[in-house]
């Protein structure tokens, strides 16, 4: 009690000494003149009032203005000040890492500390603080996950939920569970921040909390919309290879699969009539539809090329921000500009990329004033859009896209499609070029397609599967999950919510009765996807746990193979030299991942990925996320301490690809074979299409009856991405639902099936498994 006490006493003390020898110092005041001109500023009283008096406080305002890196800043500022500090703990969070880092980052720099001092920030595998900090920038997803071992988030005197306007899933659940916790914590103060203006929504959800906004500055910005650009840059849509030209050509391809010639001229008299202004509300949904069609590689490279060069020629000073749907996008657009006689001169183009995977140095070349006379252009997703601000924007160049994931809940499927953006995304957007002056944006499309936008895009939680959330839910022991749900702002369909139920049953993450099991403890404390959390286990379990590491870790970042548009065929070459014919992209991963390692310790490791198509920044995050998991797994009492008995059986091809198949089923599609041709088709005897870089693609024959797949996307038809081939023995031994002593039952139906017994290995892996899991799911 009041020896603690003392210590925070004399700890707030030091913290008031440094707070004020930094603010007195040049740099400092230097410092806090800037900081002083945001209109963040001018409010700070009235805000710092506020959330003294309200236990919810709702703050919106323009995108830079000063919420993020100011509102936090000033709470920690005045508890130090009052000589309090070392008693307040503040929480921020963030919808993405890097926007939480690079924060962080800034406001450790704005009170000239080292980063993880008073402040710092938590990510997944990454983080920076120490005892002294009080402001921790965190995502949502840190917080959730500290809300599962600290329901009253004890110690905690503020929480900030940024970003609130994205809705995003996590911002969501958070408001639920915070929402729970507020009468319990008297003392709690919540802030939401938010960019756009819908704050009632969320100041009714909490019974009517105050709303703020900060009035921010923000210079004219010119629209010009695709009829302008097309003049402006010399393109006219008069002809179709002028149509082409600006890289709707895949669209064409499309239709023309489906009725040659005919629908293409039909499509492009839609474009031409609603760019000729005419009928408007007629052509609207129409030119939707079909413009629904473009992919993320067609949405204008040429056309982007051309504005690019136009800004570079013809206009004034400033920074170029352009939005991409993606990192594909963004990496296969710069390859093309670097070989551009103007923007790929260094010494006149300063090309940078911000998206979600980008190294910690390539994001502070972002913020950083390029030499005069060379202009830079900041190619981006949407992150660029409301949580990082580039200071010296003049220009936005938009596509109008966005990669979004959207959830079929009738056929349980999640799609990832680059999808129209919500006309509050685009406007956004735009006001990005108004920051330092007037700007100019540039939206690549007609404004009738503006016009048929959406207001608002649709929260995340109503379009993404729900098996991790209500995993989630449940181990917070909240009650009923359906329950639970329904108390969010925009409660998700019943049928997604029972459909993940069904899922979590089904790979034993629940018991009948909805409660958790054993199992669904351990995949509750794994920041993984469930079922990659149950084949993580199960090959901790079965002895192979080194090559389904690398593939857990692999399956929740993403696939470290590239595959640039213009080489699609070299690297679909360089990939399957990892697949040694055994029908398994999951392999391939491990093999390439273990060369990796290999040519590092030969001092040879970018040469080694050049080669074959490997990127260098994911294969880095699977190492580290591999060991996050052992770290994780030890501490959950799963591995051995050397890990050696854990890889006793690591070599057996069939024992991995069976723990493979337990994780990723029903994901399953019998293998079709004709005559000349193969097809594939998933339980519910849907067609699905190997995805182009799968090794499985390049073979005539598969000498498996079926493929175990991790998820099936939705563009135009269904894909499955990687796969691997497994037997009739092992999906009967290790698909579906092996957990409630049905054990007995499949071992009689194998009797009949030769080749489980022709590998001894396997048969005695099953008797151990079936006693782990017997431990395991003891009731
Ligand atoms: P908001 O959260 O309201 O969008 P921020 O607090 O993120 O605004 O940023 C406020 C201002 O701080 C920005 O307009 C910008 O001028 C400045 N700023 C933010 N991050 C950085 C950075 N990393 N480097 C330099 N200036 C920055
Ligand atoms: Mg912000």
């Amino acid at each position: 009690g009041s020896v603690m006490e003392k210590v925070l006493q004399r700890r707030s003390l030091r913290l008031r000494n440094m707070q004020r020898t930094w603010q007195e110092s040049p740099e400092g005041k230097k410092m806090l003149n800037f900081r002083n001109s945001l209109p963040a500023f001018r409010e700070k009283e009235r805000l710092l009032q506020a959330i003294a008096c309200n236990q919810v406080v709702v703050i919106s305002g323009e995108t830079g203005c000063g919420k993020t890196t100011q509102l936090p800043q000033y709470i920690l500022e005045s508890e130090i000040e009052s000589g309090r500090g070392a008693f307040c703990s503040i929480i921020c969070t963030q919808p993405r890492r890097i926007s939480a880092m690079a924060v962080a980052e800034r406001v450790s720099a704005e009170r000239g500390e080292p980063l993880g001092e008073s402040v710092g920030y938590k990510v997944r595998l990454e983080g920076m603080k120490g005892k002294n900090t009080h402001l921790l920038f965190c995502t949502s997803g840190i917080l959730l996950r500290r809300l599962l071992s600290d329901r009253n988030l004890d110690g905690i005197t503020h929480v900030f939920i940024d970003e609130i306007h994205e809705r995003g899933m996590n911002e969501d659940f958070l408001l639920i569970v915070l929402k729970n916790l507020l009468p319990r914590r008297r003392d709690l103060r919540l802030i939401l921040m938010s960019a756009t203006l819908n704050a009632d929504l969320f100041s009714n959800y909490f019974g009517g909390a105050p709303t703020f906004h900060i009035p921010g500055f923000t210079y004219p910005v010119k629209a010009h919309f695709l009829e302008d650009i097309l003049e402006m840059t010399g393109y006219k849509l008069t002809s179709f290879n002028q149509v082409d030209d600006y890289g709707q050509e895949k669209m064409w391809k499309t239709q023309r699969q489906l009725a040659p010639r005919k629908r293409k001229n039909q499509i492009t008299t839609l474009v031409e009539d609603a760019l000729n202004k005419s009928n408007f509300e007629n052509y609207n949904s129409r030119v939707h539809e079909s413009l629904s069609s473009w992919t993320p590689d067609s949405i204008g490279f040429n056309l982007i090329e051309a504005v690019l060069c136009h800004i570079c020629r013809k206009e004034r000073p400033g920074a170029v921000l352009v939005f991409m749907t993606g990192w594909e996008d963004i990496s296969c657009l710069r390859d093309q500009l670097k070989a551009h006689p103007l923007l790929g001169d260094p010494n006149r183009v300063f090309l940078l990329t911000c998206h979600g995977s980008m190294a910690t140095s390539e994001q502070k070349l972002i913020f950083e004033k390029p030499p005069p006379n060379v202009r830079k252009i900041v190619l981006a997703t949407n992150m660029a859009e409301a949580s990082i601000t580039i200071n010296d924007v003049v220009f936005v160049v938009d596509c109008g896209k966005a990669k979004e994931t959207t959830y079929d809940a009738l056929n349980n499927t999640p799609c990832l499609l680059p999808s129209w953006i919500s006309q509050a995304s685009a406007r956004q957007r735009r006001g990005r070029a108004g920051r330092v002056q007037p700007g100019e944006c540039y939206h690549l499309y007609p404004q009738c397609v503006y016009e048929a936008f959406a207001e608002y895009q649709l929260p995340e939680l109503l379009r993404t599967p729900l098996n991790s959330l209500c995993l989630q839910i449940k181990s917070l022991q909240v009650g009923s999950i359906g329950e639970f749900l329904s108390a969010a702002l925009q409660p998700p369909e019943p049928l997604a919510v029972q459909n993940a139920v069904e899922f979590l049953k089904m790979i034993g993450a629940l018991d009948e009765n909805e409660n958790l099991s054993h199992l669904g403890k351990y995949l509750s404390v794994l920041p993984v996807d469930p079922k990659l959390g149950k084949m993580l286990i199960f090959g901790a379990i079965f002895c192979c746990f080194e090559p389904i590491l690398t593939i857990v870790a692999g399956l929740s970042i993403r696939d470290p193979f590239l595959l640039p548009q213009d080489k699609k065929d070299l690297a679909g070459t360089a990939k399957s030299r990892f697949s040694a014919k055994d029908y398994s992209d999951h392999m391939a991963l491990v093999r390439a991942y273990e060369g990796w390692k290999d040519a590092e310790r030969e001092g040879s490791a970018y040469e080694y990925c050049w080669r074959n198509f490997l990127s260098i920044q994911t294969l880095q995050a699977i190492h580290s996320l591999r060991k996050q998991f052992t770290y994780i797994l030890k501490d959950a009492g799963l591995l051995d301490a050397d890990g050696a008995t854990n890889n006793r059986l690591s070599h057996n091809q069939s024992l991995v690809r069976a723990v493979i198949c337990s994780g990723l089923f029903p994901g399953i599609a019998s293998v079709v074979h004709r005559e000349t041709s193969m097809s594939f088709k998933t339980m519910d005897d849907g067609p699905v299409f190997l995805y182009a870089n799968s090794v499985n693609a390049r073979y005539q024959t598969i000498s498996y009856p079926w493929l175990v797949f991790g998820e099936k996307v939705k563009v135009n038809t269904v894909f499955i991405r990687d796969s691997t081939g497994v037997s009739d023995s092992i999906l009967i031994l290790f698909g579906g639902n092996l957990n409630y002593g049905a054990a007995d039952g499949h071992l009689k139906m194998l009797e009949g099936y030769i080749d489980f017994f022709m590998d001894p290995s396997l048969a005695e892996c099953y008797v151990k498994l079936k006693e782990e899991l017997d431990k395991l799911l003891q009731k």
